[in-house]
C-alpha cells in the first residue's frame, strides 16, 4: 500500500484530485520534465497520511478498484439545431447545448479554454455567457486543472445549493469526483466527460508554435475549425484577422505527432477510461464510423450512463435534433481509441531531439523511418487524399471505412 503518490508520479494523469485533497500543502503541481502536467511531494511537509492515495485514480485503477464503473450506456446520436455554434463546435456541439442550458439555469459550468499568453489548455469555473463561449471547441492538450478543482470544492463547500456541470477529460472526471465523494460533498452535480486519445506534451506543442509564430503574436488557436468539414481535423493559427493558416492534420506537425501516439502522457498508453468504462453521467465524442461518414456538418455521440444524464439530454431536447437513438455501442466504440498504445520510439531519444535544433518535420521523418511499412504506406495515401477537393475527400475516405 502506498502512503503518498510519489511512487505513482511517473503514471499520474495531472487531474490534480491529490494536490486538492492534502491538508498539508504537501503536493505540488508543475510540468514534468517530460512536459505534462503532474504532481510531485514535498517530503519535508508529507506525514504519509495516505489521503492522497486515496483519491488518485491511477492508484485506484493499479489496484482494479475502480468505482462507481458503468459500461452499459445508452447510445444516441445528436446535434444541435443551431447552425452557427454547430460549425463552431468540435462535433455536434452538445456539450455546448448542455452547458448553455446549465448557464441558463444557475449552474455554474467547469470547462476549459485555451490561454494564449500562457500556451495552455486551462480548466475554469464559468457561471456567465460571455465566459461560457470561451470553453467551447475542443483543445486537444492536457488542461491545467489544479486551480479548477479547488475552486470546484471551495464553491460546493460555501454552499450546498450551489449547482454545478463539469466537463473533462474521463481521468479529470474520476479525480473530482473521488475528491467531492471524500469530502461528502451533497452538491447537484453533473459529470460530463469526453472520449479521450490522450493528452500530448506541452515539449511538442511548444515547440510546434514557435514554429508558427516566425516571430509574431498568435491571438488564437482553434483545434478543430471545420473550414474542411467535421472528418478533417484542421487546426487553426490566427495571427490577426486578416492571417490566418489552416492546416490539416495530415499535414500538420502538431497532429502527426498527436495521432501517431508518440508522445502522448504515460497515464494515457493503457489508460482503463478510454475504453468502455465510464464514471460520468454522459461521454460524449465524435460519431465516427460508416454512419456518418458523408456529413461535414458535425454528429455526436452521445453515451448516457445514468438518470441524472438522461434527464439534462431530455431538458435540452427542443435545441437538439437526435438523428438515431438505441445505437448498439459497439458502432461507435469501434472507430475510438480504445486499444492500449504500445511505445514505437525511445521517449528519451524524442525529448533530446525536440530540444536540438532539429525542426518538427525532421524529428518525425526521423522516428517514422522505424515505423512498420503498412502504417507510412497509409499516412501517405492519407496526406494525398488531404489536397483532394472536400466531396472527393471524404466519398473516398467513406469507400476506405466500408
Ligand atoms: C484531449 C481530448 C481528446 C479527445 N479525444 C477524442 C476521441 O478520441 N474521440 C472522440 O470521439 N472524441 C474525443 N474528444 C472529444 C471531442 O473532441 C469533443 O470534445 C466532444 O465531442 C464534444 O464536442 P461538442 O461538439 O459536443 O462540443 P464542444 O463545445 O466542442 O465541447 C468541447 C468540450 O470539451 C471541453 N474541453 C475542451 N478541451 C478540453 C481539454 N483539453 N480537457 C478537458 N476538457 C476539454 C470543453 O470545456 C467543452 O466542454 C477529445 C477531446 C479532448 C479534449
Amino acid at each position: 500500500m502506498n502512503n503518498n503518490v510519489l511512487n505513482l508520479a511517473g503514471k499520474c494523469s495531472g487531474c490534480g484530485a491529490c494536490v486538492t485533497i492534502c491538508p498539508y500543502n504537501a503536493i505540488e503541481y508543475k510540468l514534468n520534465e517530460e512536459g505534462f502536467y503532474a504532481v510531485n511531494i514535498i517530503k519535508e511537509r508529507c506525514i504519509k497520511c495516505g489521503l492522497c492515495t486515496s483519491v488518485c485514480f491511477k492508484n485506484i485503477e493499479n489496484n482494479n478498484k475502480l468505482k462507481n464503473i458503468k459500461k452499459d450506456g445508452q447510445l444516441i446520436s445528436a446535434r444541435t439545431k443551431n447552425k452557427k455554434i454547430l460549425k463552431e463546435c468540435t462535433s455536434g456541439a452538445i456539450a455546448y447545448e448542455i452547458g448553455k442550458y446549465g448557464i441558463e439555469n444557475g449552474y455554474k459550468v467547469v470547462g476549459t479554454i485555451y490561454d494564449v499568453k500562457e500556451q495552455i489548455a486551462k480548466t475554469i469555473v464559468v457561471d456567465n455567457k460571455e465566459e461560457f463561449e470561451k470553453i467551447k471547441g475542443s483543445k486537444y492538450l492536457q488542461s491545467k486543472s489544479d486551480e479548477a478543482i479547488k475552486n470546484i470544492i471551495k464553491i460546493t463547500r460555501n454552499n450546498s445549493n450551489e449547482k454545478l456541470i463539469i466537463f473533462g477529460t474521463p481521468c479529470q472526471i474520476y479525480g473530482y469526483r473521488m475528491v467531492i465523494e471524500k469530502l461528502k460533498i451533497n452538491n447537484e452535480i453533473i459529470y460530463i466527460e469526453l472520449f479521450c486519445h490522450g493528452v500530448p506534451s506541452y515539449l511538442i506543442w511548444n515547440k510546434y508554435l514557435n514554429e508558427q509564430k516566425n516571430n509574431e503574436k498568435i491571438k488564437k488557436v482553434d483545434f478543430r475549425n471545420k473550414k474542411y468539414g467535421w472528418h478533417n481535423f484542421t487546426i487553426k493559427i490566427e495571427k490577426n484577422k486578416n492571417k490566418c493558416k489552416y492546416s490539416k492534420a495530415e499535414r500538420d506537425n502538431f497532429y502527426k505527432i498527436f495521432f501517431d501516439n508518440i508522445f502522448l502522457n504515460k497515464s494515457c498508453m493503457n489508460c482503463k477510461l478510454r475504453k468502455e468504462e465510464s464514471n460520468a453521467d454522459i461521454r460524449l465524442g465524435d460519431f465516427w464510423g460508416k454512419k456518418y461518414s458523408l456529413d461535414t456538418n458535425g454528429v455526436s455521440a452521445v453515451l448516457i450512463f445514468t438518470k441524472k444524464g438522461k434527464q439534462i439530454i431530455d431538458k435540452i431536447n427542443s435545441n437538439i435534433e437526435i438523428l438515431e437513438k438505441n445505437i448498439p455501442i459497439e458502432e461507435c466504440l469501434k472507430y475510438q481509441s480504445v486499444e492500449n498504445y504500445q511505445e514505437k520510439y525511445s521517449r528519451t531519444q524524442l525529448i533530446k531531439d525536440i530540444k536540438t535544433n532539429e525542426n518538427l518535420t525532421k524529428i518525425i521523418k526521423q522516428y517514422r523511418n522505424d515505423f512498420p511499412i503498412k502504417y507510412k504506406v497509409k499516412c501517405k495515401i492519407k496526406t494525398i487524399l488531404s489536397y483532394l477537393p472536400l466531396r472527393l475527400n471524404i466519398k473516398i475516405k467513406s469507400k476506405f471505412k466500408s
